[in-house]
């Protein structure tokens, strides 16, 4: 399973923004997405794709269609990646898993699961802190139980080692595709340096 961090400048340049605990929701939620929009980007940059004929103005040409997508964040905080992911491919059918993580356990709790068939199709599943890798794998196995996938492709912006490692535990098939690893998780299951509770920053909610 492999862990890609996308190290454009312009992702370490819009990550540094939403770490600053001065960045308010509004401008909060417009970097998320632009940087949801780079990760997206390349989490799909190998994507399978079918070739096509089209008709130029002058000629046949051979071109390329994309797959079948779908696109699953995981509630809350997952609504902040969805907008890129929805801009980029219009077509992308789109379902919704809320988990959210009891505080005494940190174990995720599912309360909301809709998802449109994925058998066959290449999924995103969007969260974006993999912090103890519980949410994300909770996330990956609600999709792999709704249908046979051609793949699922986990992307975050901020990763913990933790959550790597539970998610090449449980699940070494996804790859991850992430803005920066972090160094560890602290007590209350944030991580390091972080950049906090990513829902509420975005949802002015803190
Ligand atoms: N969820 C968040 O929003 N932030 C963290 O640091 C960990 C989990």
């Amino acid at each position: 399973m492999s862990v890609t961090v996308v190290d454009h400048p312009l992702a370490g340049h819009l990550l540094t923004s939403l770490r600053d605990r001065a960045t308010p929701p509004a401008v909060f939620r417009t970097l998320a997405k632009r940087l949801a929009l780079a990760l997206v980007l390349e989490a799909l940059h190998d994507l399978p794709t079918a070739e096509i004929d089209v008709q130029t103005p002058l000629e046949t040409a051979k071109g390329r269609v994309l797959g079948e997508l779908v696109a699953v964040p995981i509630l809350r905080a997952g609504l902040g990646m969805l907008e890129a992911a929805t801009e980029l491919f219009p077509e992308i059918a789109v379902g919704y898993i809320g988990l959210e993580r009891d505080e005494a356990s940190l174990q995720p709790q599912s309360y909301y699961r809709k998802l449109p068939p994925v058998s066959g199709r290449h999924v995103l599943v969007l969260d974006p802190m993999l912090a103890t890798g519980g949410s994300g794998s909770a996330g990956c196995s609600a999709v792999k139980g709704a249908g046979e996938p051609a793949s699922i492709r986990f992307v975050c912006v901020v990763a913990a080692p933790e959550g790597v490692a539970r998610m090449q535990a449980d699940h070494p098939d996804v790859p991850i595709f992430t803005a920066a690893v972090d160094r560890q998780l602290n007590d209350h299951g944030y991580i390091l340096p972080g950049l906090g509770d990513f829902g509420d920053r975005l949802f002015g909610t803190e």
